[in-house]
């Protein structure tokens, strides 16, 4: 996958201005504080190696959906103090990404200066592929470099049209090089084994594919939280109330399933047992059940201590394994014990010497509940991106820079 992609290795920056579309749409509190700066952690990097070279650098990103407005509160400026601290360089902004005077800041660039620039999303054309916002932003740099994974899956004009109009000057950063890399590990069963998936959440239609593409790698694919009850119900089982997002298409594709792989089936696990609830509410009256007897009314929203015995021995056995989506409606403190063990003991096992990847908003805040968000390999800064990628087509902001 990574073979004929760029990287910045692949350049020399000096006396070049290099145009990065980064993810820096980073968490903040009212007061703008930054709440979770790995995405700009782990693109620092990617900047370093190019300041190091006496490059020029011009930063793009988006922030929030401010839905083509320039609304104040959606500014990037609130970066600018942050980066220089963090950079030790004068990091300058201008209020605007594209344009005569943005064209004239960054000619005024030195060698190992930065610019940031303003919200790519005050333009509606950058979430519609539009080839002359391209044309725009390609007149701000000699080489472009995309270390945005998180958004390397959508059809936006910084990612998928603006490489167009570089020619051979474009490549990846190192943060993209890293994700890909890691992500190879599963999808090529490059890794150590056994290799084990853990797939849980609601969304089980953005999810299913991925099943079929891993199951030709993984040792073992474990499936829990709302992802378990189609499964559940096409074998005949009674799931109550349980979540069941859009049954009859994922019924379709898990029978095709099935069908196809009858002799690898055994490697997807699903939940034993369930604690079922009366109610979505944390408050609501729970019952330990077997998962494919919940009555009407009742709906499972963890697994039980049986199947998190299941999974944790699993787990516990794996070398490589990689985590996406939580195992129950963990954001109830009541139906969070699930979710909050395969932390803890993919954690365990990291520090053991296995590798772990985890991604998704939901996996790494229940790691972060549990103090042990430090202790995992790899935190993917992009939960729909390294889905998608782990679906058999390249991204396509992967796709952009070959
Ligand atoms: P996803 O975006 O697909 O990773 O889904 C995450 C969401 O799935 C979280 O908000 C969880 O509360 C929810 N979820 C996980 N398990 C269940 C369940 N058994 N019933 C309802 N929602 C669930």
């Amino acid at each position: 996958m990574t073979k004929d992609i760029k990287t910045i290795d692949d350049f020399n920056f000096e006396n070049q201005t290099a145009l990065i579309r980064v993810d820096f749409n980073v968490p903040v509190n009212k007061s703008y504080k930054i709440t979770d700066d790995t995405r700009i952690q782990y693109s620092i990097p990617t900047i370093q190696k190019i300041l190091s070279e006496k490059g020029k650098i011009v930063i793009i990103s988006h922030f929030g959906r401010p839905k083509g407005v320039p609304l104040k509160t959606h500014s990037l400026k609130f970066l600018v103090d942050y980066l220089s601290q963090k950079l030790k360089v004068s990091v300058s902004f201008f209020g605007d990404c594209i344009g005569e005077t943005a064209l004239k800041k960054v000619n005024k660039l030195k060698n190992g200066e930065i610019l940031l620039l303003e919200n790519l999303r005050f333009y509606k054309e950058e979430e519609k592929e539009n080839d002359n916002f391209a044309f725009e932003l390609s007149k701000l740099g000699d080489i472009y470099v995309n270390d945005a994974f998180s958004v390397a899956h959508r059809f936006h004009t910084s990612i998928t049209v603006l490489p167009k109009f570089f020619g051979k000057k474009k490549c990846i950063g190192l943060l993209m090089k890293r994700e890909i890399q890691y992500l190879n590990q599963f999808l090529y069963g490059k890794g150590k084994r056994p290799i084990t998936i853990l797939l849980g959440g609601s969304k089980i239609s953005s999810k299913i594919d991925i099943i079929e593409n891993l199951i030709n790698f993984a040792d073992y694919i474990l499936i829990g939280g709302g992802m378990s009850y189609p499964f559940i119900k096409i074998k005949g089982g009674k799931i109550g109330n349980s979540l069941i997002e859009e049954y009859e298409k994922t019924e379709k594709t898990l029978k095709k399933i099935f069908h196809k792989y009858q002799n690898k089936i055994d490697i997807i696990h699903l939940p034993i047992d369930v604690i079922a609830a009366d109610s979505f509410k944390n408050e609501a009256h729970t019952k330990t059940l077997p998962i494919d007897s919940i009555p009407n009314g009742w709906m499972g929203l963890d697994i039980g201590p049986r199947t998190i015995k299941k999974f944790c021995a699993i787990i516990e056995k794996s070398k490589t394994i990689l985590w996406n989506g939580p195992m129950g409606v963990f954001e109830f403190q009541n139906f969070s014990s699930g979710t909050r063990s395969i932390a803890k003991t993919i954690a365990n096992i990291t520090e053991k010497g296995a590798f772990s990847l985890i991604g998704g908003g939901d996996s790494i805040a229940s790691l972060r509940i549990e103090n042990c968000d430090k202790k995992i390999s790899y935190l993917s800064t992009g939960g729909g991106a390294m889905l998608d990628s782990l679906k058999s087509e390249m991204l396509p902001g992967i796709k952009a820079i070959i």
